[in-house]
This record gives structure tokens, sequence and C-alpha cells, in this order.
């Protein structure tokens, strides 16, 4: 994790300290090395649940624990419902409704890969249910969500994509409820995935080699590209 590195880098100061309490700080530092590899569910001094009692669902892809901690459904994205300067997405208010009829009130398990937490200092999890029922891929397979891909890929990708495309080709949720003006063509970003219509300021900023084009906007999500918040290609 990128604080991890950051906070590493931090320690640089040690080799000033006396042979005795250098020792001490590798110790223990080791020690927290060794343990966040064993432990996944501890990660320099934060714990992480294993499970919790969803009592508050923001949108379609974050929920709130009676614990207090935000959770953001690992690998998907949902629409967005609307704030206080910007309006719902199309479906950002049914992929809220379709998330809080399975996950409040539930006793949920949560589920962690490498990173644990995202940017905003969220759990970035898996959503088990009672029933063993996956609340991420649960969305994705309504059409109530997009598969999230970052640079760093996820354990079940392959399994979400596959989920997408069928959500897509039988028209679930938004694939069937939210109208897209075609373009002619779309460029992709490989980095971020997030894909553009060619007039978008934004995509022009996209570094030449991190460019991809598609003849098609289902060309690009079949890759697991999502479409870019500001154009709607
Ligand atoms: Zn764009």
């Amino acid at each position: 994790m990128k604080n991890e590195v950051f906070r590493n880098r931090r320690l640089g100061p040690m080799k000033r300290l006396r042979p005795f309490g250098a020792a001490a700080c590798c110790s223990a530092l080791l020690t927290a090395i060794s343990l966040s590899i064993i432990a996944p569910g501890w990660s320099w001094g934060r714990s992480f649940p294993a499970s919790g009692k969803v009592v508050f669902v923001c949108d379609g892809d974050t929920v709130i624990l009676e614990s207090g901690e935000r959770v953001r459904y690992l690998g998907v994205d949902a629409p967005e419902v609307a704030h206080e300067r910007t309006e719902a997405d199309c479906f950002g208010m049914e992929a809220k409704k379709a998330n809080s009829d399975m996950v409040l009130h539930q006793q949920v398990s949560l589920k962690y890969e490498r990173e644990a937490v995202d940017p905003h200092g969220r759990l970035l999890a898996y959503v088990n249910l009672p029933d063993g029922r996956c609340a991420n891929l649960e969305m994705v397979r309504a059409g109530c969500a997009l598969v999230y891909r970052s640079s760093k890929d996820f354990g079940r990708i392959e399994e979400f994509l596959l989920l997408q495309r069928e959500a897509i080709f039988k028209h679930k949720g938004m694939w069937g409820a939210c109208s897209v003006k075609p373009a002619e063509a779309y460029m992709g970003n490989k980095r971020s995935f997030v894909f553009h219509r060619p007039d978008c300021a934004k995509g022009r900023k996209t570094a030449v080699r991190e460019r991809v084009s598609f003849a098609d906007r289902w060309a690009a999500l079949e890759k697991g590209f999502r479409p870019c918040r500001f154009c709607k290609p």
C-alpha cells in the first residue's frame, strides 16, 4: 500500500539511533510486516472487521456497518445517487434500492484482498450475505453496478466480467434502462480503465502510450473498461 511505503521511508532516521534502539525498532518493524503478511485483517495498527451488521446503505456500492466503518464494495462501481451539487446518474437510485433490499440489517462477512482500504479510508471488501451470496457480484449480475478495474486486478475479476457480459446481453438493470447516444469510436485509458468519447477533454489528456481504441462501447465494457463520468460514452 502506498501509505505503508511512505511510512517505511519515514523510518529512515532510524540509523541515527543507538544500536539497541535501532535493533528494537527493526524487530518491531519486522513483527509488523510479518503480522500484516500472516494476518490479512491487520495492517499498521488498523484492524479490519471480519463481519458486521449493515445499518445504512449509501448507494449501490457503499454501506455503513454498526461499528461505524464505511465499506466500499471491491471490484464494482454503481451509478451515483444525487449529492448536494450533482444529479444522480441514470439508475443511481434504483441501484441504491437494490443494494438496500439485499444488505440492509443483514449480518455480513467481509473478505479483503491486498488493498483493504481505498484512497478515501473506506474498507474495500467482498461483502458476503448470510446465505453465501456476494453482494458485489449480485449488483453486477443485476445490472446495478459496473466492474471496477484498476491497474492492480482483483482476484475475482474474470467471474465479475463474465456476469457483466451476461447482464449486458440480457439488458438487466441499467443496461436496459439507460439509453446512450452512440459515438463513432471510443478511446480507453489502459491505466485507469476508463473509456471516453473521441471529443472528451478529459480523454484527450490520456498519454498516447496509455491509449487503446474501441469500435463500440460494448468492446470497451467487455474488457472491463468503464464509461467516463464526464463524457458519458
Ligand atoms: Zn470522457
